[in-house]
């Protein structure tokens, strides 16, 4: 384990202009802050862990070693977990389901998705029943179904019914079917004065066969097509997190994020106002965590979960 200065000093007027709200007392004053630095990252504080998911609990379909038994014992110590994820074209019962799968037990509402992030952010927006347009996958249409969205997809190649001219709001996430007509529509919606979300803005992400197009390269066309900026719902946009925390009450003090990536995980959990715990079991080696800076500065980094499990438990 390295303990590091904490970049909280650095990023509390950030903090405060992003989100005074989830600031929590302790930690707004500059003295207490000055305090909470010298004293170093108070890790036995922590009552909630929300988890990334992909280099953090699982690797592709294998769970990382000591993860699921690391994540039971913070459990049967009386502490919360969650997890976190831009992958938006899953379910949050998928994830619950594959997270089972591995031998993790949990309720599937504490698997945080940018599809559910983006629900609770359009049932804050809009009165339901709104209308959304959607490119993207299965993950954004129960999500949205599930707050009581009319959600129309495709184009009308697919059926799409050409009376609709209008929607309260497009959102936008990775959709494998993307094509010119959705791209079409999508402007045709936005530049009507529809809102525009974007779950997140991963540019790419990694498969067996290498890297391929994420959200984000759809979303950069959109925006393009619309001229308009997207409300950006994911890491390492801080509004996931936010919302989060509102939703499950969690105090900014005593809650944080265990990421492996710097410029996703710990700048999110930093913009959102809550420490962050880098662990090196996925893209990011200690070698390159212990040079960051700023917001990309992890407040403390573990080799992996057993080791961050023993520190926070103290055994
Ligand atoms: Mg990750």
């Amino acid at each position: 384990m390295v303990f590091l200065p904490s970049p909280m000093t650095h990023n509390l007027a950030v903090q405060i202009m992003l989100n005074s709200f989830y600031m929590n007392d302790d930690i707004k004053s500059n003295n207490q802050a000055a305090e909470f630095n010298q004293s170093g990252f108070n890790l036995r504080a922590l009552d909630n862990f929300i988890f990334d998911l992909d280099g953090v609990i699982w690797r592709g379909n294998t769970a990382i070693e000591g993860a699921v038994e690391s994540v039971a014992r913070l459990r049967a110590a009386g502490k919360r977990c969650f997890y976190c994820t831009n992958n938006s074209s899953r379910t949050q019962s998928d994830f619950a389901t594959r997270l089972k799968a591995i031998g993790l037990e949990m309720e599937k509402q504490h698997v945080i998705t940018s599809s559910s992030a983006t629900a609770l952010y359009l049932a804050d927006q809009f009165k339901a029943p709104f209308s959304a347009y959607v490119i993207g996958g299965e993950g954004i249409v129960t999500a949205l179904q599930s707050i009581g969205a009319q959600v129309f997809t495709g184009s009308e190649a697919d059926g799409f019914p050409s009376d609709t001219t209008a929607v309260d709001c497009v959102v936008v996430g990775i959709d494998r079917a993307f094509t010119y007509d959705k791209l079409r529509l999508a402007q045709h919606f936005i530049l009507k004065g529809a809102g525009f979300i974007a779950t997140n803005r991963d540019a790419t992400f990694p498969t067996e066969n290498g890297v391929v197009p994420g959200a984000g390269s759809l979303v950069a066309s959109v925006e393009t097509a619309s001229g308009v900026h997207p409300v950006e719902i994911g890491k390492p946009q801080p509004l996931m997190l936010q919302l989060a925390l509102e939703q499950f009450h969690l105090p900014a003090a005593t809650t944080v994020m265990v990421g492996d990536r710097l410029d996703t995980d710990i700048a999110c959990a930093h913009r959102a106002g809550i420490p962050a715990l880098l662990v090196t079991t996925g893209v990011t080696t200690m070698a390159v965590a212990l040079e960051a800076t700023g917001e990309y500065k992890p407040d403390a980094i573990f080799e992996n979960l057993p080791a961050m499990c023993h520190a926070v438990l103290g055994d």
